[in-house]
C-alpha cells in the first residue's frame, strides 16, 4: 500500500496555495487531487468579471512568486479591474502548472479512517494511506435550491452554478431568482445573449458596490485613511474589513457578534458595473415565489405580488448552503466524527476538524474564521495556518 504524508483534495484557489505552500517543506510528500479552476470554468458564466478587487484576486504563494503580476509579465497578457473571469481562469491554470506541475487530475471517491491516519481511494479504484487530508473541495456540492421549486424537472429549472455558458437561452423567457451578484449578473450576460429575461428578488432593495456615497468619501480619503479603513482582502465595509482581515480575532469574539459581522459583509449586492447592462432588464424586489410547477413544456410561477408569470426557464441565483455531509467523498463513519454546527465544521486555530489530521479549508470554514474563507482573498491565511501547523508537528515530532 502506498504511503504519503498529506493528501490535498482541491485544485482551485486553496488547494493549489495550499500545495504551493507545503510543498516548501523538506521531505514531506504531499498529493494533491483535482481538476484544476474547474467551479471557475465550469460554474460560472462565461463573460463574468471577478467582484473582488485585484489585491483580493491574487492567490497567495509562499514568497508572493506567483501573483497576477508575475502572470502577466510571463504571459505578456494586459488586464486590470474588474479582472475577467477567462483571465483568472488562466492564471489559476499557470499558479498550478507552476507550484503543481504533478497535479493529479483524478477525482477522491472515499475518504475514511485508517490503520496510518486515512484511507484514500481514488475514483480508478487506487488506494492509499495519507497521514493527512486537506480538503479544499469548494462549494460545488452546496447549491441551494429552494423546495418551492421541487415539481419542476431540471429542465425547466437550474441553479446559477450549472452554468457555463448562458447563450444556450437566446429567444427564451428566462425567470431569475435572486437579486444578488450571481442572480443580476446572470440576467446581464442572458439578456445580453438575446434572452427575455426578468428578475425577482425577495430583498427590498439592491445594494450596489461602490456606490456614490463610498466612492466619493474613497477618492476624498486619500490613500493612508483608505489603508486604514480596508484590508487589501477587500471583504466586508470600511473598518469591519480589517477586522475581518484578521480570521484568528474574528474566530474570539462572542458568536453572535461573529454571525452579524458575516451576515454585513456577505449580504446581496451587486456590482456597479451591472447597473446600465440591467437597465432594459424588469427587475421585481420585495417579492418571493410562492410556487413553480410545470406547464406543458414551461414553467408557471406564482409570486408573492399576485403575479402568476410562465417562462421557459427558471435561474436560481439562491447561492449556497454549507453541509459538508454533502461531501460525497466523507465516508459517514467520519462525517459522524466531526463536530459541526448547522453543516459548518468546527475548526481549530490550524483549520483542522475534530478528527485529528482533518483538515478542512476555504468557505466551510466561515463559521469559525468568519467570511474571509469564502473568498479568493482568504487563500493567504488558511495556507499560512496550514503551513505553520505541519511545520510545527514535524518540528515537535
Ligand atoms: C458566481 C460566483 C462568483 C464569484 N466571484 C468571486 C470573486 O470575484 N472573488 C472571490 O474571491 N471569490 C469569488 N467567488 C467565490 C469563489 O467560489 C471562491 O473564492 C473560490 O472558488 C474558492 O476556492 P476553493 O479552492 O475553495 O474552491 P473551488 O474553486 O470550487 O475549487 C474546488 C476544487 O475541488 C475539486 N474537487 C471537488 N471535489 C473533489 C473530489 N472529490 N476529488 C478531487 N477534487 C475535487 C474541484 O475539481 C476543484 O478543483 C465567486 C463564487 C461564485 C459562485
Amino acid at each position: 500500500m502506498i504511503k504519503c504524508d498529506s493528501t490535498i483534495i482541491g485544485a482551485g484557489p486553496y488547494g493549489l496555495s495550499a500545495a504551493a505552500h507545503l510543498r516548501t517543506i523538506k521531505g514531506l510528500e504531499v498529493r494533491v487531487f483535482g481538476e484544476p479552476m474547474s467551479f471557475w470554468s465550469g460554474n460560472m458564466p462565461a463573460g463574468m468579471f471577478l467582484r473582488s478587487n485585484w489585491t483580493a484576486t491574487q492567490i497567495a504563494s509562499p514568497n508572493d512568486e506567483l501573483t497576477l503580476e508575475a502572470f502577466q509579465a510571463e504571459r505578456k497578457k494586459s488586464f486590470g479591474i474588474p479582472v475577467p473571469i477567462e483571465q483568472f481562469i488562466q492564471y489559476g491554470l499557470w499558479f498550478q502548472s507552476r507550484a503543481v506541475p504533478d497535479l493529479d487530475h483524478r477525482r477522491i471517491c472515499r475518504v475514511e479512517s485508517g490503520p496510518n491516519g486515512f484511507r484514500v481511494t481514488v475514483e480508478d479504484g487506487e488506494v492509499f494511506d495519507s497521514r493527512r487530508v486537506v480538503v479544499a473541495a469548494g462549494i460545488g456540492q452546496f447549491a441551494r435550491r429552494p423546495a418551492e421549486f421541487q415539481s419542476l424537472p431540471p429542465a425547466l429549472v437550474t441553479h446559477t452554478s450549472e452554468h457555463s455558458d448562458l447563450a444556450s437561452f437566446r429567444g427564451k423567457e428566462v425567470l431569475v431568482v435572486g437579486s444578488g451578484q450571481s442572480s443580476l449578473e446572470s440576467a446581464a450576460l442572458l439578456h445580453e445573449a438575446g434572452a427575455k429575461v426578468q428578475v425577482v428578488g425577495r430583498s427590498r432593495q439592491i445594494h450596489w458596490l461602490q456606490g456614490w456615497a463610498s466612492t466619493t468619501l474613497h477618492h476624498r480619503m486619500g490613500m493612508t485613511v483608505r489603508k486604514l479603513l480596508y484590508a487589501p482582502t477587500d471583504v466586508g465595509p470600511a473598518g469591519i474589513s480589517q477586522l475581518l482581515a484578521r480570521p484568528h480575532l474574528v474566530k474570539r469574539l462572542p458568536r453572535g457578534l461573529q454571525d452579524k459581522l458575516r451576515k454585513r459583509a456577505t449580504r446581496p449586492a451587486g456590482a456597479r458595473w451591472l447597473v446600465d447592462r440591467l437597465r432594459n432588464v424588469p427587475i421585481t424586489l420585495g417579492c418571493t415565489v410562492l410556487s413553480a410547477v410545470p406547464d406543458g413544456d414551461r414553467a408557471r410561477v406564482s409570486l408573492s405580488d399576485g403575479r402568476e408569470i410562465t417562462v421557459d426557464h427558471v435561474l436560481l441565483g439562491t447561492g449556497f448552503q454549507i453541509d459538508i455531509s454533502k461531501y460525497d467523498f466523507l465516508s459517514a463513519e467520519l462525517i459522524q466524527q466531526i463536530s459541526r454546527v448547522n453543516g459548518f465544521p468546527k475548526l481549530n486555530r490550524d483549520l483542522e476538524t475534530s478528527v485529528p489530521g482533518l483538515h478542512i479549508l476555504g468557505a466551510p470554514g466561515v463559521y469559525c474564521f468568519g467570511p474571509l474563507l469564502q473568498f479568493v482573498s482568504g487563500t493567504r491565511f488558511a495556507s499560512g495556518s496550514l503551513l505553520k501547523a505541519l511545520m510545527n508537528t514535524r518540528a515537535s515530532g
